[in-house]
Formats: C-alpha cells, structure tokens, sequence
C-alpha cells in the first residue's frame, strides 16, 4: 500500500517534471497562452482572431437598418404625382408645399388678375367668366401668360408642339383663373374625314405567323412572348381618323382645346369654339363644319363630331 502511494506521488512529480521541461509540451502552453491573451487586448496590432471576426458579423446582422443606393437615378425618392405630374418628394415641406400649388393651378387653372387692355369676345351664353382673345400682336405679358397656360396642357397633350408665332389663343377665364384654352391657327387647306368601315379596320390587323415548327415527325411550339395592344393601342385604332384624299379649302384650324380637370363638361370648350368662329376672321363668322381640327384625340373627336354635328369634319 505504502509503495503504491509512494510510487502515485512519484509518479505525479515525474509527470509534472515531464510535462514542464518537454518542448513540446511548453510550445503547446504558449500557443494557448497567446489566445487567451490576444482577445481581450483591444490595442493588438495583429489582426483580429477568428472569434473576433465572428463577433464582429454577429454584431452586423443585428443591424436592420435599410439602406437605399443611389445610383444616379432620376426618381430617387421621388413620387409623380398622378394627376398633375409633378414628382415631388412626399414629406418635404417645401416640395409638398410646391406641388400643393402646382396641383390647384392645374386643376382649376392657373391665377389671373386681369389686363386694363384685354381684347374680349363677346358671347351672350357666357356667363360665368370672359373669352380674352391673344394674338401675335399683343404685348409679350400677354403673350406669356398665354404660353404659361399652354405649358399647363403640354402635360397632357404633350410638349412643345402646340403653339408658334401665328397662333392666336382664346383664354377662358373664370374666378380669376384661366381655366380653358384653344390655339388656333390659318391654315388654307383640309381634309374631310371619312369614318372606316367595320372591314377596312380588321383587314389592317397583322395575321399572327404560326407558331410551330416541323422538322420530320417532330413539331415544335413556340412559346411566343406577344406583345399583347394595350388599351391604348387598341383605342388609337378605334380613335384612328382616315381622311379624303382630296383637300377641301379651310381658313381655321384648331391645333388645340384644353380645359382644367376640375372645369370639364361645364361647355367650357363650346364656349371658345363659339368665340373662334365669330372672331378668328375679321368680319366673317365662320359655320362649325368650316373648323378644321389637328389630329383630335379620341376625347377630341367626340368634342367635335358632337359640336359640328357630324363625323365628317375636316381634319388637317
Ligand atoms: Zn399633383
């Protein structure tokens, strides 16, 4: 019993003798030693432990934060508005505050005082506002309201086409906003429309080709991707105008009608083809058919196949 006791603590000291003078032993010591040490040393000039690194990602993906990269594109955190088209940034005051303004001269029309010279036409079923007929002669303050208001339907009738150095515009003003506008201009030959048969229209339509393919016995389908007419392709058709070939002589020709959005089916834009054709040639008033019309929209052709009576207007 004694030699056995004698012999374990023997042979603890031998192990532990062992254990500090072999090298390999002191080697392993140190690599733990230098762990230990390295990890809570912040000022360690080596590079971050394994640990450290995954702490470091832990840490990452704690963060929700959502960023948003801009790369230079024109809509960042822009909203457009859907009725006046003006992209804004919600929640700028002073964006809000600009598109609040815009919208309501866009929608009700935009503020007019008045001018001490301003050449009127006359209508007796006029009542709740003025016609103010600006033409090229007029003073450039004149004509710069009016080409302000024809920016105004530039956003719905697309830009810079509508007005030149010939035109003459009628102004409807109401509650000191103009709130319509037509541009008209002297032109010396039209074309009679002639509505298109039901058969002249569907022959126009392209056949689709056929979509298999046969090589021997086997055939294949192709999947084709077709680029299926939106509703507007299809009501371009619809609203597609086919012309007489033939010219027909004309004096006036409307390039453009615009009424405000929230002064729409109030006669507005009767009103200023009346005042068109009593004014637009000295002396003479013109009939509805004589007016001849620039490429009407579909909204346009109902205007005016409702106001001249007929759908063989003249177009031009
Ligand atoms: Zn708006």
């Amino acid at each position: 019993m004694q030699s056995k006791i004698s012999a374990f603590f023997k042979s603890t000291s031998a192990s532990t003798t062992l254990r500090n003078d072999d090298d390999w032993e002191n080697q392993q010591h140190h690599i733990i030693n230098t762990y230990t040490r390295t990890r809570p040393n912040p000022n360690a000039v080596t590079s971050p432990s394994k640990t450290e690194r995954t702490s470091t990602l832990v840490k990452n993906k704690r963060s929700y934060a959502q960023f948003h990269l801009d790369f230079g594109q024109s809509d960042f955190l822009l909203r457009a508005c859907p009725t006046c088209g003006i992209k804004f940034t919600p929640g700028d005051p002073h964006d809000d505050k600009s598109h609040n303004e815009f919208h309501k001269s866009f929608t009700h029309g935009i503020l007019f005082r008045g001018w001490s010279k301003e050449t009127l036409i006359p209508l007796p079923s006029v009542e709740s506002g003025r016609i103010i007929l600006v033409a090229e002669t007029d003073p450039s303050s004149h004509r710069k309201k009016a080409e302000e208001v024809i920016r105004m339907m530039e956003i719905e009738l697309g830009s810079e086409w509508i007005l030149h150095d010939l035109c003459k515009v009628y102004l409807f003003v109401s509650a000191q906003r103009v709130v319509g506008c037509l541009v008209a201009e002297p032109i010396k030959e039209a074309f009679k429309v002639v509505s298109p048969s039901v058969d002249s229209v569907k022959k126009r339509r392209v056949k689709p080709r056929s979509t298999t393919l046969q090589f021997g016995n086997v055939i294949f389908q192709r999947e084709v991707e077709k680029k299926v007419a939106s509703v507007s392709d299809s009501e371009r058709m619809e609203g597609a105008i086919f012309c007489d070939t033939k010219p027909t002589a004309a004096a006036c020709g409307i390039r453009a009608i615009w009424v405000t959005p929230s002064n729409r089916r109030k006669g507005i834009a009767t009103h200023l083809l009346d005042a068109v054709r009593k004014s637009f040639c000295t002396g003479l008033e013109l009939e509805p058919s004589q007016l001849a019309f620039s490429q009407p929209t579909s909204a346009g052709k109902a205007l005016v196949t409702s106001y001249t009576g007929t759908g063989s207007f003249l177009a031009y």
